[in-house]
């Protein structure tokens, strides 16, 4: 499975476009919300390990 995109939501990393509300536990419902600096590099270190592996 692909690493989510860095900017997707940081409650269910869904992109913030088809994003909309999303139930997601423990947040419940919510909007698309920024994920915070960490989850962001954190997601781009993922991303890169796993080009790097394929
Ligand atoms: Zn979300």
């Amino acid at each position: 499975m692909a690493a989510p995109n860095p900017m997707s939501c940081r409650w269910c990393g869904i992109d913030q476009r088809p994003h909309a509300q999303q139930w997601k536990k423990p947040v419940g419902w919510h909007k698309w919300e920024q994920p915070t600096q960490q989850q962001i590099k954190d997601r781009m270190h993922a991303r890169r390990t796993e080009r790097t592996r394929s």
